[in-house]
């Protein structure tokens, strides 16, 4: 009942925070929070908080995950990459506004927990890689959207090559000492950078763990 009832105001604050998309309205009220972190936490499942998850983490701010997938402007028939599962939340909420996601994690054990949780859930349009997803996906794919959900130092070079033509990608940006939100659009071989607010998140790093 509480969990119902927190939930109904994260979603009045989705809205506040100008999320106008009722699809991603929708999701978040479809998607429950709390399987995704730690059970003495749940009673913040509903909370616009990000929280600690396992391996020094976080699982995202429910705000920057749904502005971010708004930014991202969702297509049934897109193919979307994400860098950083972490909990698989994220994951989650892509998986209902895309075709297929394809996600990347460098911890083996967030990698095994996000699958396990999204596997329980019954969503089935995800696959799940365990490595460094700055070197992009391992196939030679282009995606229509991508999302990076921990902080980039540097526009990553192997993400940008692996967007189509007219393609999106959404991540976290440091200018100069700090991080904001960055959309960037690939025309022919260029890109168009827009940047949005400022935020705090993990860093990508190098390697797997
Ligand atoms: N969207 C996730 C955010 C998790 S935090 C959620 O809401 O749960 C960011 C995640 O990015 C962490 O799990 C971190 O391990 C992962 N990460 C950082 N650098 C990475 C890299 N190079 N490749 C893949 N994952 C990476």
């Amino acid at each position: 009942m509480n969990a119902n009832i927190n939930k109904i105001h994260l979603i009045l604050e989705l809205r506040k925070l100008g999320i106008i998309n009722t699809d991603i309205l929708s999701v978040f009220e479809d998607i429950p929070r709390e399987k995704f972190i730690d059970k003495e936490l749940s009673y913040k499942a509903y909370h616009n908080r990000a929280l600690p998850i396992s391996c020094s983490q976080t699982i995202s701010q429910p705000g920057v995950v749904a502005m971010m997938t708004q930014i991202l402007e969702p297509k049934k028939n897109y193919k979307v990459l994400e860098i950083g599962t972490g909990s698989g939340y994220q994951t989650a909420v892509l998986s209902k506004l895309f075709r297929i996601v394809y996600t990347i994690e460098r911890y083996k054990l967030l990698f095994q927990n996000a699958k396990n949780v999204l596997a329980k859930l019954k969503v089935k349009n995800i696959v799940f890689y365990h490595g460094d997803g700055l070197k992009g996906w391992p196939a030679k794919f282009l995606f229509d959207r991508i999302i990076i959900t921990a902080l980039a130092k540097e526009m990553p070079k192997y993400l940008i090559d692996q967007l189509s033509d007219g393609g999106v990608m959404v991540l976290p940006l440091v200018y100069k000492s700090e991080q904001f939100i960055t959309r960037v659009t690939k025309i022919k071989n260029n890109v168009k950078i827009k940047k949005y607010w400022r935020v705090r998140f993990v860093p990508l790093l190098p390697g797997i763990k």
